[in-house]
């Protein structure tokens, strides 16, 4: 389930650090600007439990014009929220130029809790050195604080970049935004130097189309109580859906969409940009994958998904399909991706298959050759076709094809549920899928699959993730989402 984010931005348009190019640097505020930043940011804490519950909202990240976390009203804002009782995530993008000791105690006085403590931390290499940000990390994580890294990618900054990556714990994950001044492409190099250092980072080069059906529930808070929809487009209902942007240019922006992606990359929250990193993840192709209907060669896939498999790919996460296709059909439709997947779960839960380099393991959950001759005897009352999927002869599924354009009525799936004995029984299921009705062992779900595939690769389901759009998907994603419950750290 996709969680909302409050984003707050003040009336601050201030910053202790001084880089060239940003107009906050050279903003400075008076008391009484800074006072009335104050004050704002503290009415929007008071209001916060109460507008959060109405938006049902659980998180806050605070993306202030220049650097918040200097100030203390802050840091004891955020740690009245995170104790609210209608948090559970709260951070702010920050310089990390603030003293760790002092801020903590501050939060912790408030009665924040560090577990849900999340900072974006953008590192300015002419304002600090990569020593004395990676201690400010330490420190940071430490005190068992969450946070991510991340830095401009200009060419020339590369080899500091790549220092800042080596100097990094391995569990902080280093972001690399594109340099929009660059005015021109990235070059080949370039790019697959800064993969090298972010394996995210294709998808900061990807134009991601602009596409409101993801930003409704979004929100975007100033300090003078003005709500928007997204930091840089804004949306019109009427007469159809849209938005003022042409592309989603920003990681606030594609990053806050209500997507599968963003979530299996960066948990309930991706706001907070803070990776997930799932062990295995499962997918479902038509409608997930693919747009239902279209065939799954590597153009048919949207670019921002593809990048994410790729993404995940390079993070060594297993990636299965969950399908009912049996796996031939499944492979050739994903002909152009299926390099990146390690088997997965096909013919709706009846085959599973793992392959990882040689080794290789595959299960069927087999079906009596009585069932598709019950099968076939309805041929003619319902004007179907009976097709089975078989391993050396036996069956594993049967589908009962409609003509074209005629889908299931639950009358028909009534009348196959009566006749087949093993639907009666309960040793076989049946689901529809447009014009097809699948009957598969009552035991074949994607959700045991799930279970099964995990268990041979020695992992939890609460390591996995896993993404569908069906009915057939629902328990699938239900027994991996608690690993995307909101404080379920990297495992
Ligand atoms: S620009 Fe913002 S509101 Fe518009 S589609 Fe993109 S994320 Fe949604």
């Amino acid at each position: 389930m996709d969680r909302q984010t409050i984003l707050y931005r003040g009336s601050l348009k201030s910053c202790n650090y001084r880089c060239a190019y940003c107009p906050f640097s050279k903003h400075p505020m008076s008391g009484r600007e800074l006072e009335k930043d104050k004050e704002q940011w503290f009415s929007f804490v008071r209001a916060f439990p109460e507008k959060a519950r109405e938006l049902k909202s659980r998180a806050l990240l605070v993306v202030p014009y220049g650097e918040a976390l200097i100030h203390p009203w802050y840091w004891e804002g955020l740690g009245r929220i995170s104790a609210s009782g209608q948090a559970d995530a709260v951070g702010a993008q920050t310089n990390l130029s603030f003293s760790v000791l002092d801020s903590l105690d501050i939060y912790l006085k408030a009665g924040g809790d560090l577990k849900k403590l999340r900072l974006w931390a953008t590192f300015h290499p002419r304002m600090t050195t990569v020593r004395a940000f990676t201690e400010t990390c330490r420190q940071l994580t430490d005190a068992g604080v969450l946070l991510c890294v991340g830095a401009v990618g200009v060419p020339k900054n590369l080899s500091v970049i790549r220092e800042l990556k080596e100097a990094l714990p391995e569990e902080i994950y280093l972001w690399i935004n594109r340099m929009d001044g660059l005015r021109r492409r990235y070059t080949e190099e370039e790019t697959e130097a800064f993969l090298e250092i972010d394996p995210y980072f294709s998808r900061e080069l990807l134009s991601f189309p602009a596409d409101p059906a993801g930003c409704r529930g979004r929100i975007f808070m100033e300090g003078d109580g003005k709500v928007r929809t997204c930091n840089i487009g804004t949306i019109q209902e009427q007469p159809v859906l849209t938005c003022s942007r042409k592309r989603c240019s920003c990681y606030l922006a594609y990053g806050g969409r209500a997507d599968f992606m963003n979530r299996i990359l960066f948990g309930p929250y991706p706001l907070f940009r803070i990776p997930r990193r799932p062990k295995a993840v499962f997918f479902d192709i038509d409608g997930t994958l693919v747009p239902q209907g279209v065939s799954c060669e590597e153009q048919a896939v949207p670019q921002d998904i593809l990048a994410g498999l790729k993404a995940l790919s390079k993070e060594k996460t297993r990636l299965f399909f969950a399908t009912s296709l049996p796996v031939k059909e499944a492979m050739k439709r994903c002909g152009s991706i299926s390099h990146l997947f390690s088997g997965g779960i096909f013919a709706g839960g009846a085959h599973l298959l793992w392959q990882d380099g040689a080794q290789k393991k595959e299960f069927f959950y087999f079906l009596d050759e009585s069932c598709l001759e019950e099968a076939e005897a309805l041929k003619e009352k319902l004007s179907v076709r009976a097709l089975a999927c078989r391993r050396e002869g036996r069956v594993y599924k049967i589908t009962l094809c409609r003509p074209a354009h005629s889908s299931w009525s639950s009358q028909d799936i009534k009348t196959v549920g009566d006749r087949l004995s093993g639907i009666r029984d309960g040793s076989l299921r049946c689901f529809a899928e447009g014009r097809c009705l699948q009957i598969v062992s009552a035991r074949a779900t994607k959700e045991e699959g799930v279970k099964t595939l995990c268990r041979w690769m020695g992992i939890s389901p609460l390591q996995a993730a896993a993404a569908g759009d069906s009915k057939e998907d629902e328990e699938m994603v239900r027994i991996c989402e608690s690993f995307l419950s909101p404080l379920a750290t990297s495992p």
